[in-house]
């Protein structure tokens, strides 16, 4: 792919000119790239982590962490307990990430509506957007064949409870069923930025570096000028180059930590004093179920039923989606225990089943600079402190239907339930800061989007309220947690904001 690389750098100081420069290549990135040059505009496309063709990627995830992951998979919140985890490379967390496609539930969208005034992306009109990137990305409800032992037994298990149980849409073409989905799919099954909207980007006319760090958003007059950037090589870390894009507009999708923290740095667009505030990020949970039988839990595709029971906000606010990742990241991430505890159980993995408990939170974390380091302030809030326990007991419900003899909670001091008599125990269990393993996937909110500059940091036009040619278009908009797995909402909102600098380029090209 012609994709420009520190390698491929000569000079000590490169510059560029486009009409608009797009500041990291995920999920918003990469579709605002595509939308813009696709519409004819001179688009430049900045990625600071390296480009990474599917060719490398091999099924080991201790490698893939280190080449891919942001801080190489082991990003955390302030407490520690919450490991936040984020994709840094060409195609950003798309790359990573495990392929499950939902559409923002239409209560939310309405929600968004009325409580922060956003105009324009209603269930009504987003349905179409989400049609198009449905159809390009290859959505589909996974085939019968695509669902392992695993979600067999979640589905069984669901089935038995009478709860909502069906096949997981993924964006996935003839999956290869290898279940590496999050150490990138070496078969380029996955329909993920860097195969498809980074490629027709460069195919109309984009330029996109990888290596490329953007560090400066430039302003003047109150408007953006474009950005600043320092290209590393990155083996040695060391500077290659700087860079400077002088654009007619800036599109920040460096993702819900890095973008508030460009603002941060830069001191823009924050008269709101909003920017980095609003962080949510669905803290999950693993909920291991443990069988007599082997299992081998993470043979075939990684995702492969949901269940969408508990989903309603009323209803508890809580997905479950059966995923078992390989015996490696199953004992790293979910087996709990410190040391020689841990030893029993890991050396039954392959008797485990695994499903993820994703948790509609409220926005209560911040992103922040302190001394220059990114910080990450996250506590899960009272309220949804009670969600996630309800969401063990059904979880744990779900596996004794389908007959495991053990489940085991993500607890830091080991929690096992041996049978539904021993559910009593969640209402006890300690979840307080540091007694969850807790993951995220979904970092999201910290620039969130409304009608009002003193509450907001852009507007339904995805302009920053303070800057009309600054336009962010990455999971930090979202003025609640989306509930669901964030791609989808990401490339649509990203379609939106683009069709919209397409259709009114007044607006933002002023
Ligand atoms: C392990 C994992 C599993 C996931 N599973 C799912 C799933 O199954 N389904 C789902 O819907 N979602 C999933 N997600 C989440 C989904 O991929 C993200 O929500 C989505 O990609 C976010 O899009 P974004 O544009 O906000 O950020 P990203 O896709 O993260 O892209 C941001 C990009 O910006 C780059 N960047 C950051 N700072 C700078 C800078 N200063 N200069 C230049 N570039 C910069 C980053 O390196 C990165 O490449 C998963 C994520 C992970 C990490």
């Amino acid at each position: 792919m012609n994709i420009i690389e520190a390698v491929h750098i000569k000079t000590a100081s490169v510059r560029e000119k486009a009409d608009v420069v797009v500041v990291g290549s995920g999920a918003g990135g990469a579709v605002m790239a595509y939308e813009l040059a696709a519409a004819g505009k001179k688009v430049v496309l900045l990625e600071a982590g390296p480009y990474v063709p599917s060719t490398a990627f091999n099924e080991n995830y201790a490698d893939m962490f280190d080449r891919l992951f942001v801080d190489k998979a082991r990003q955390t919140n302030v407490d520690g307990d919450l490991n936040i985890l984020q994709g840094s490379c060409v195609g950003g967390s798309t790359v990573v990430n495990a392929t499950v496609a939902l559409r923002v539930p239409d209560w939310i969208l309405e929600q968004w509506h009325e409580e922060f005034g956003v105009e324009g992306m209603g269930p009504a009109e987003l349905g179409p957007k989400f049609d198009l990137v449905e159809k390009r990305l290859w959505i589909h409800a996974n085939q019968p064949h695509e669902i392992n032992q695993n979600s067999q037994l979640m589905k069984r298990g669901c089935e038995a409870l009478g709860w909502s149980v069906r096949p997981t849409p993924r964006n996935i073409k003839n999956c290869a069923l290898a279940g590496y989905c999050m150490a990138g799919c070496r078969y380029d099954r996955k329909q993920s930025m860097l195969v498809t909207y980074v490629p027709w980007a460069i195919e109309k006319g984009a330029r996109v570096y990888a290596d490329a760090r953007v560090e400066e958003i430039r302003m003047e007059g109150g408007r953006a000028t474009g950005v600043g950037a320092v290209i590393r090589d990155p083996r040695t870390g060391r500077m290659k180059a700087t860079l400077v894009v002088e654009a007619d507009a800036v599109v920040l999708a460096a993702g819900a930590v890095q973008t508030p923290l460009l603002l941060l740095k830069n001191g823009v667009a924050n008269s709101s004093g909003q920017v980095g505030l609003n962080f949510s990020c669905h803290p999950s949970l693993n909920i291991i179920g443990v069988f007599e039988a082997v299992v081998k839990g993470w043979e075939g595709a990684l995702q492969g039923v949901l269940c969408d029971e508990f989903a309603p906000d009323d209803k508890g606010g809580v997905l479950f989606q059966g995923a078992c990742p390989d015996a490696f990241l199953l004992n790293g991430f979910s087996v709990p225990g410190i040391g020689s505890e841990c030893v029993p159980l890991a050396r039954r993995a392959d008797h485990m089943t695994n499903m993820v408990q994703l948790n509609h939170d409220a926005n209560v974390g911040r992103v922040y600079l302190e001394d220059g380091m990114k910080k990450i302030e996250y506590r899960v809030s009272p309220e949804d402190r009670e969600r996630m326990r309800k969401g063990f007991k059904a979880g744990a419900r779900i596996w004794f239907a389908a007959g495991a003899k053990e489940v085991v909670l993500p607890t830091i001091i080991p929690t096992v339930l041996r049978s539904e008599k021993d559910l009593d125990l969640v209402d006890d269990m300690p979840m307080e800061p540091g007694d969850l393993s807790m993951l995220s996937y979904h970092p999201q909110g910290s620039c969130r989007m409304g009608a009002d500059p003193a509450k907001t940091v852009v507007n339904s036009w995805g302009q920053c309220h303070d800057v009309p040619n600054l336009v962010v278009a990455d999971a930090s908009i979202f003025p609640t947690s989306v509930l669901v797995n964030t791609q989808l909402p990401v490339y649509v909102a990203a379609t939106h904001f683009a069709d919209l600098m397409n259709q009114e380029p007044e607006r933002y090209f002023g």
